[in-house]
C-alpha cells in the first residue's frame, strides 16, 4: 500500500491549535492584553463589540514591533520571550508559547498596526484565516493596535457554539478584571461598543479594587502581607460580614498571573473559619510572588492552573497570612492588660497575633492564677473576684486603635445592646453575638486543652436519645467531656448527666444537651471538624440572648472578655459583634469636624 501520512498545511495546523488557545472571544482578549503587558505597555485600551463576537480591539503603548517581527509574530511557535527550554523555568512574561497570535489569526480577520518608538512609520498587516492579505507601511502611534473581527468566521461549528452577547461579554469582563487587578500600575480602559465601561487610572491595588468593584469596597479591605524565603504574599481580603453567597470575587495571582486553585482557596477559607456564615465566600485578591523555578505554569494552554513544588508550604503560609490579617489588622478596640507596648512589634517579628503573644507571655510569667483573670470563668451576677476594679483605664498600644475606657459607665439599650465609652467614641456591642463569640473561643480552648473542668450537677437528670443520636453522642464523647459534660451510661440509649460545663446560664443539662445536639445537626457546613461544630452549637445554644436584662458587672465582664477574644469582631457565624462610633463620626452628625 502506498504511503498515506502527510504533514498538515500550516493554516490547518493553526486552526487546530486555535481550538486549544482560543475557546471564545474572552480568550482572545486575554492573549492580546497579555501581549500588551509583556510589551511593557503602561496604557491599554480594549474595545469590544457584541461580546467580542463581532470585534475585539486592543490598543497599547508598548514597545511595538519591527516590520519583520510583525510578520513573524503571526507564525506558530514564534516568540521573543523564550529561546531555550531552561527559560521556561525563569519566566517573567505572561506569554511564552508563541501560539496566541497565530491561533487568533487562523480563525479571524485580523488587522495589526504597530510601530517601534524610534521609527517614523509603522507596519500595517491584514490577515484572514492565516493568510496575509496586505502588509504596508502606515503612520500610526507608537505601540501596537490589533483588531480581531468575526472570530471563528471560518469555523462555523465553533461560531455557532458561542453564547449570547451577554454571556460572552461576562467572560470578557472577567479577563479584563483579572488583568486590571494584576497590574494596578497600568492604565486600562474598556469600551463596550461606544460606551466606556471602565477607565482605570494607574495607582495602588486598593484603588484599583475600588474602581473595579465599587466604592463600598473601600471600607471592606483588610491588607494581608506575609513574607518568607519561599514566597511573598500580599493583597487584600474582604471583611467577613461582606462575604457573599456566590463565588466569583476571589482572585489569586502567582507572579501576576491569575490562577485558579481550590487548594489555596481552601487555605483562605480555613483562615476564615469561625467567621463566616455557612456557605458564603469572602472577597479576596491575593498575590503570591515566588521564584519561577518553584512553579510550573506550563500545565495547560490557557494557563490558569499552576503547580508549586511545595504545595503544602504554600498552603500553610497562605493560611497563616490571612489568619494574621484577620486577627491583627482587623482592629478591635484594645484593652490595657498591663502588657508592654512593644507587643505589636514582637508579634510582627514572630508572625503571631497580638492575642497569642499576649496569652503566651501571661501564661509563662504568671501561671494559672492570672490565666483565670484573663478568662473570668463565669458570667453569673456576682462580680468574679478575678476582675480587679483597679485596672488601669486606658492604654493605646497603637495610635489608630480605639481603646476602652476601663472605668467608664456601661449601660444596656433595649436589653440587646451594650454601650460603653472608648477613648475616642462609643462602642456599641450586640450582646448575643458578642457572647456567642466569647463562648465559642472558650469552648475551642477547652477542647484543645482537654482540661475538661466540670461543674457537678446537684440533681442529675437522665436523657434518652434515639439510636442515631446516641451513636452521634458516643462519637463526640471525648469533646463533650473536654467541654465539661459528664455523662454516665444509664441503660439503653440513656445517660445520666452528672456534670456540666461551668459558668453557663442554662441550668438544665438535659435542655442544654438536647438544644446543642439540635444545633449541631442543623449545621449545613459539615466540612468543619466535629469539635468546631460542637463549639459553635454549644455557643449558639448557651449564649446570652437578645432581650436578656444584664447587670452592670455582667456587661463589664462581657465587654472585657470580648476584647480578649482572638477574633472579637465577629460571632462564629460571621455576625458583627460590635460597632465603634468614633468621635469624628459623631461630630459628622452635627456637621462639625
Ligand atoms: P507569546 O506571547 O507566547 O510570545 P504570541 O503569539 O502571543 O506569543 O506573540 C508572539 C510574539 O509577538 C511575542 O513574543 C511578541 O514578540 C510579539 N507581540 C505580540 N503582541 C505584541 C504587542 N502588543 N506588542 C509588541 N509585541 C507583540
Ligand atoms: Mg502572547
Amino acid at each position: 500500500m502506498a504511503d498515506i501520512i502527510q504533514l498538515l498545511p500550516e493554516s490547518i495546523a493553526n486552526q487546530i491549535a486555535a481550538g486549544e488557545v482560543v475557546q471564545r472571544p474572552a480568550s482572545a482578549v486575554k492573549e492580546l492584553m497579555e501581549n500588551s503587558l509583556d510589551a511593557g505597555a503602561t496604557s491599554i485600551t480594549l474595545i469590544v463589540k457584541e461580546g467580542g463576537k463581532l470585534l475585539i480591539q486592543v490598543i497599547d503603548n508598548g514597545c511595538g514591533m519591527s516590520e519583520t517581527d510583525a510578520r513573524m509574530s503571526l507564525e506558530r511557535h514564534a516568540t521573543s520571550k523564550i529561546r531555550k527550554a531552561e527559560d521556561l523555568f525563569a519566566l517573567r512574561t505572561m506569554g511564552f508559547r508563541g501560539e496566541a497570535l497565530a491561533s487568533i489569526a487562523a480563525v479571524s480577520q485580523l488587522e495589526m498596526k504597530t510601530r517601534l518608538a524610534d521609527r517614523e512609520l509603522g507596519t500595517r498587516l491584514v490577515v484572514e484565516a492565516s493568510e496575509v492579505k496586505i502588509q504596508e507601511p502606515v503612520a500610526c502611534e507608537k505601540g501596537t493596535s490589533i483588531v480581531v473581527k468575526n472570530l471563528f468566521f471560518n469555523v462555523p461549528a465553533r461560531r455557532n457554539f458561542l453564547k449570547s452577547t451577554a454571556v460572552e461579554m461576562k467572560h470578557v469582563m472577567d479577563e479584563f478584571q483579572r488583568l486590571a487587578l494584576a497590574f494596578p500600575s497600568v492604565a486600562f480602559t474598556l469600551f463596550q461598543g461606544d460606551e466606556k465601561v471602565y477607565d482605570l487610572a494607574p495607582g495602588k491595588l486598593s484603588h484599583r479594587i475600588v474602581n473595579l468593584f465599587g466604592k463600598n469596597f473601600e471600607s471592606q479591605l483588610i491588607p494581608c502581607k506575609e513574607e518568607t524565603e519561599y514566597v511573598r504574599i500580599t493583597g487584600y481580603v474582604g471583611k467577613p460580614e461582606f462575604a457573599r453567597k456566590t463565588r466569583g470575587e476571589q482572585f489569586f495571582f502567582v507572579n501576576q498571573r491569575f490562577i485558579r486553585s481550590n487548594y489555596l482557596h481552601h487555605a483562605v477559607m480555613s483562615a476564615f473559619e469561625g467567621l463566616l456564615p455557612e456557605q458564603s465566600y469572602p472577597f479576596y485578591v491575593l498575590f503570591l510572588e515566588l521564584d519561577p523555578k518553584h512553579i510550573d505554569v506550563n500545565v495547560h494552554p490557557t494557563k490558569t492552573e499552576i503547580k508549586f513544588d511545595d504545595e503544602r508550604m504554600v498552603y500553610n503560609i497562605m493560611r497563616a497570612a490571612v489568619r494574621q490579617a484577620l486577627g491583627v489588622h482587623h482592629l478591635a478596640p484594645s484593652l490595657d492588660f498591663g502588657v508592654d507596648v512593644n507587643l505589636v512589634s514582637k508579634l510582627q517579628s514572630r508572625g503571631q497575633s497580638a492575642h497569642e503573644v499576649f496569652i503566651e507571655e501571661r501564661f509563662q510569667t504568671s501561671g494559672k492564677q492570672q490565666w483565670r483573670e484573663l478568662f473570668p470563668e463565669d458570667l453569673s451576677p456576682r462580680v468574679p473576684e478575678s476582675l480587679r476594679k483597679d485596672e488601669p483605664a486606658v492604654v493605646e498600644p497603637e495610635k489608630d486603635k480605639p481603646s476602652i475606657l476601663g472605668n467608664s459607665t456601661v449601660f444596656q439599650v433595649a436589653n440587646r445592646f451594650i454601650v460603653q465609652a472608648s477613648s475616642n467614641g462609643l462602642l456599641i456591642i450586640d450582646q448575643q453575638a458578642a457572647h456567642e463569640r466569647i463562648l465559642f473561643e472558650k469552648f475551642q480552648l477547652a477542647m484543645r486543652q482537654r482540661k475538661g473542668e466540670s461543674q457537678q450537677v446537684l440533681f442529675p437528670q437522665t436523657i434518652t436519645w434515639s439510636a442515631g443520636d446516641c451513636a452521634l453522642i458516643t462519637e463526640m464523647m471525648p469533646e463533650l467531656e473536654a467541654l465539661g459534660f459528664r455523662l454516665e451510661p444509664f441503660g439503653k440509649n440513656t445517660f445520666l448527666i452528672t456534670g456540666m460545663p461551668p459558668g453557663l446560664r442554662e441550668t438544665s443539662g438535659k435542655d442544654l444537651l438536647e438544644g446543642t445536639l439540635e444545633q449541631f445537626k442543623n449545621q449545613s457546613d459539615l466540612s468543619l471538624p466535629v469539635a468546631d461544630r460542637l463549639a459553635r452549637a454549644l455557643a449558639r445554644r448557651s449564649c446570652i440572648k437578645s432581650g436578656t436584662a444584664l447587670q452592670t458587672e455582667e456587661m463589664q465582664v462581657l465587654v472585657q472578655q470580648l476584647m480578649r477574644c482572638k477574633t472579637p469582631q465577629y460571632s462564629p457565624s460571621g455576625q458583627m459583634t460590635f460597632f465603634h462610633l468614633e468621635e469624628e463620626k459623631i461630630a459628622a452628625y452635627f456637621n462639625r469636624s
